[in-house]
């Protein structure tokens, strides 16, 4: 399914043209236009999936599948000396384009970026917790 008013969706379908590193049927790998360092990629599915919530796991894991192959590429032919691949999920967690996309973020010695958290603490009972939760 398609979403009308999706600039995604329509990126994705190539209605809107796009700097496209790699497409087939499912699945269109463009630039981003805001990159975070040389080379930064956008895995889109061409059906409509707001969230990790919302696509199936089957598309989830092509998603990964082709990050994957595009991470490798760009190490051979962007000489990048690793990769963040990110995947935001809700206006709480940074997602501005509310249709499934997995960044994949080519790194470079000193390229300056910064794509870490910062670390916190947690008690034993928090963490014991956490997985009653869970379970
Ligand atoms: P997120 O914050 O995870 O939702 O990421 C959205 C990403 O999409 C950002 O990195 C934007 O720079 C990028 N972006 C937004 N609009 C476009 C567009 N039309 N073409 C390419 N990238 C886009
Ligand atoms: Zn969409």
């Amino acid at each position: 399914m398609k979403d009308q008013n999706c600039i995604f969706c329509k990126i994705a379908n190539g209605e809107i043209p796009s700097r496209t590193l790699y497409e087939d049927e499912r699945y269109r790998v463009i630039l981003d236009l805001g990159p975070a360092t040389k080379g930064h990629a956008l895995v889109l599915p061409k059906e409509h999936f707001a969230n990790i919530y919302e696509i199936p796991a089957e598309w989830a894991a092509g998603a990964m599948e082709i990050g994957q192959k595009m991470a490798i590429l760009m190490k051979e032919r962007l000489h990048t000396d690793g990769a963040n691949l990110v995947q935001n999920n809700g206006e709480t967690a940074g997602q501005t384009v509310h249709h499934f996309h997995l960044h994949i973020i080519p790194r470079y010695k000193n390229d300056g970026q910064r794509i870490l958290w910062k670390p916190g603490k947690a008690t034993d009972e928090e963490l014991d917790a956490i997985v009653s939760a869970m379970k």
